[in-house]
């Protein structure tokens, strides 16, 4: 039988995924959270693109010192990076960045400069997926803060599910919020949020595609802009 990464059977890890994902439809988010904290312990971590605290304050109640891995493509703004290291100063979390097998410089130099604009799948499989999936070794589950509302391909995020492909449990505790139900509980909680996002960018990736939002628009319609790509894959 196949094993999970080094914890639970995998079987074991759908059968809980499937069971957590109707059972918990309805429930709030610290409970979902509360949950995946019980379940998978140590190897529960959060993956934040630190655009906001929100997911990293809830699991760090459910589980004080859980672990937040942030990926380092190399590509942010410095505002993402400042976020990271006010998250860490700030929540009773453990922050885990982690980086590409290669730099931008050396991507540039054996792919040609720019892949970004050229090829942003094979930029983003190279910058985001790889790493991520290389972080997510250590874990058997993770949560994120993906809503079902920020766009038209997230619309039938569920709050846990199983991800077959990567033999994981994916959390997402706060997919049924709404834009209005986020800004609130930053508001009562004086959350961190990126000063980026009070400069239009509702979604925030990497700087060279991620653009500013138009009134009105959907969140995610800043991040690659003008192309057909709208996931890095991370999600997907
Ligand atoms: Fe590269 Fe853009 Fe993907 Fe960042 S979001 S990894 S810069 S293609």
């Amino acid at each position: 039988m196949t094993t999970g990464t080094g914890g639970m059977l995998a079987a074991e890890l759908e059968r809980l995924a499937t069971d957590a994902g109707r059972r918990l439809e309805d429930a709030p988010a610290d409970e979902i959270l509360r949950w995946a904290a019980q379940t998978f312990g140590d190897r529960f971590c959060v993956l934040s693109s630190m655009g906001d605290a929100v997911v990293a304050s809830l699991a760090a109640k459910a589980k004080p010192g859980v672990d937040v891995v942030f990926l380092d493509t190399g590509y942010h703004f410095a505002e993402t990076i400042g976020m990271r290291d006010a998250v860490a100063a700030v929540y009773d979390v453990n922050v885990v960045t982690a980086t590409p097998a290669i730099t931008v410089a050396e991507q540039d130099s054996a792919y040609g400069k720019d892949m970004f604009d050229r090829d942003p799948e094979r930029c983003c499989a190279i910058r985001k997926v790889a790493p991520m999936e290389a972080a997510l070794v250590h874990y058997d589950s993770w949560a994120t803060g993906v809503r079902r509302d920020e766009s038209p391909t997230r619309a039938n995020t569920p709050v846990v599910a199983w991800d077959a492909r990567r033999r994981k449990v994916k959390v997402n505790p706060i997919a049924r919020w709404t834009q209005g139900q986020v800004d609130a509980y930053i508001a009562e909680n004086h959350i961190l949020v990126s000063p980026l996002i009070d400069d239009g960018y509702l979604s925030i990736g990497c700087w060279p595609c991620t653009e500013k939002v138009a009134l009105g628009a959907d969140a995610r319609s800043g991040r690659w802009a003008g192309k057909s790509k709208t996931e890095c894959g991370i999600n997907t």
